[in-house]
């Protein structure tokens, strides 16, 4: 079967290897639509995927056989790669482990072939099945949903408040999202790239700043009557985000950092920690939130198809190439590879 295998040092090989057998307990998904995520092209900018693996773990596909003794699951079932509830003693260390550290221990875990390939096995409690109404360029979408709707259910969002997110790519684009659909008001987002702005816009953003043209902490001051939004989420991680986003947050606000930022950040707390900020971090997802995520996909509250345009489809042969654009800032939006 075909698949991206990583060598190393930021280089993909789109090549044969062989096709998995499930397992007992396990079974075979034929994928159809796998979307690139942050997380592998930082694993591919820094190369910290371990040679010989196939990354991609944001897809769609069917059943296509099912291992000894799997009863859960028939030949043909729609389903994405994840979401399912982790039976006890299978729960992945970014969760358990009392010191997990991403940056040394991110990628060691996990080195089964995974996404960007035609094929791959799961244990059977791993998958989700997907709505009938859900199409699969929408159910690929699920995890990235799932950071999202995970980031904002750590928040402090309450009905009516005011929200700022920073960096309208696909995860700040699901985030506007889902801040909506939890009852914010108000969405102000700062992003410099015309067609992120456009595609902030079409999903709710309330008004958008391109943080070149004007300085985000003030607009977003100016825009909540001089307060600052009750919450900010940075989906960024750019050297001065962070700092804007406290700059910007009202007093006893939440600052959600999502993005996960590789370099060391300046920060210069005396000029907002009189207002007694609260910060927080956000770490991937549970297997609820993807529930909730295909709920809200099926129910059109968030929607894949304005994060997604016809150029973001691209073929297997084309990772290559589209790594090596993912790792500079971008206008692209969601990038979706159809095996
Ligand atoms: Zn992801």
């Amino acid at each position: 079967m075909k698949a991206a295998v990583y060598r190393s040092k930021q280089l993909f090989e789109v090549t044969d290897i062989p096709k998995p057998e499930p397992g007992p307990g396990e079974v075979l998904i034929k994928v159809n639509q796998s979307a690139i995520c942050g997380t592998d092209v930082h694993a591919f900018m820094y190369d910290i995927a371990p040679p010989g693996s196939v990354l991609g773990h944001e897809f769609a596909g069917v059943i296509a056989a099912t291992g000894k003794g799997v009863t859960i699951w028939k030949e043909g079932d729609r389903v994405i790669g994840g979401g399912g509830e982790w039976p006890t003693g299978k729960e992945p260390p970014t969760k358990i482990h009392p010191r997990y550290n991403y940056r040394k221990m991110g990628f060691s875990a996990n080195t089964r072939t995974r996404g960007y390939a035609e094929y791959t096995v799961l244990e059977d409690w791993a998958p989700l099945p997907i709505p009938d109404s859900v199409p699969d360029e929408a159910a690929a979408l699920t995890e990235p949903c799932a950071v999202a709707v995970h980031a904002v259910r750590r928040s402090s969002v309450k009905l009516g408040d005011s929200v700022g997110v920073i960096g309208a790519g696909p995860i700040g684009l699901l985030a506007i999202q889902a801040a909506r659909a939890a009852g914010a008001s108000q969405v102000i987002v700062s992003e410099p790239a015309p067609g992120r702005t456009n595609a902030a816009l079409a999903v709710g953003a309330t008004e958008v700043i391109d943080p070149f043209e004007q300085d985000p902490v003030d607009r977003m001051v100016e825009l909540t009557n001089g307060r600052g939004p009750e919450v900010i989420f940075d989906c960024a991680g750019l050297k001065n985000t962070l700092q804007q986003a406290f700059d910007a947050v009202r007093r006893d606000g939440q600052v959600v950092l999502v993005a996960v930022p590789w370099e060391p950040l300046p920060l210069l707390p005396a000029e907002w920690m009189a207002r007694e900020i609260d910060f927080r971090s956000s770490w991937g997802s549970l297997p609820a939130e993807w529930k909730i995520s295909l709920n809200l996909l099926a129910d059109g509250k968030i929607s894949a198809s304005s994060i997604m345009t016809d150029t973001s489809t691209i073929g297997l042969d084309k990772i290559q190439e589209t790594f090596e654009a993912l790792m500079s800032p971008t206008t692209q939006l969601q990038t979706i590879i159809r095996m």
